[in-house]
């Protein structure tokens, strides 16, 4: 059965004023940071990648691989409603453009040229995404 997600839905005033200056740019005006400037890029803890803006789940370590293409690669999303996704006609390509399912913050690309485990690369802005390790059970 397929669980509807529950959406978050908040006006660009709400988001303005939680975010940082870059926070904002990327995740609400489709904005993309500097190549290999992000802090996740080589981030080879173990552990999940959620939403900057509403910290719904997205990715986890063990899709993450390097793709060299500058931004965190992963080659699969957490489950199939995490993200959503967008054709984007900007820059003279078609791309398909990721964004969060549950508030639509932009994430990034996808391209179909990732590793043989699924052949997609989900190439994703750090700014997009807040990780969080895996809790290490004591016993
Ligand atoms: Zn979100």
């Amino acid at each position: 059965m397929k669980t509807e997600i529950e959406k978050v839905s908040k006006p660009e005033e709400y988001w303005r004023e939680r975010l940082s200056d870059e926070e904002f740019r990327v995740c609400r005006q489709q904005g993309t940071e500097a190549p290999f400037s992000g802090k996740l890029l080589h981030n080879r803890e173990s552990g999940v990648y959620s939403c900057t803006c509403c910290q719904a789940p997205l990715f986890q370590s063990s899709n993450k691989f390097d793709s060299g293409c500058g931004w965190p690669s992963f080659d699969a999303p957490i489950n199939d409603q995490a993200v959503r996704y967008l054709e984007d006609l900007s820059h003279g390509m078609v791309r398909s453009e990721i964004r969060c399912a549950t508030c639509d913050s932009h994430l990034g690309h996808v391209f179909p040229d990732g590793p043989p485990t699924t052949g997609e690369r989900f190439c994703v802005n750090s700014v997009s995404l807040i990780f969080n390790n895996q809790q290490k059970s004591g016993d």
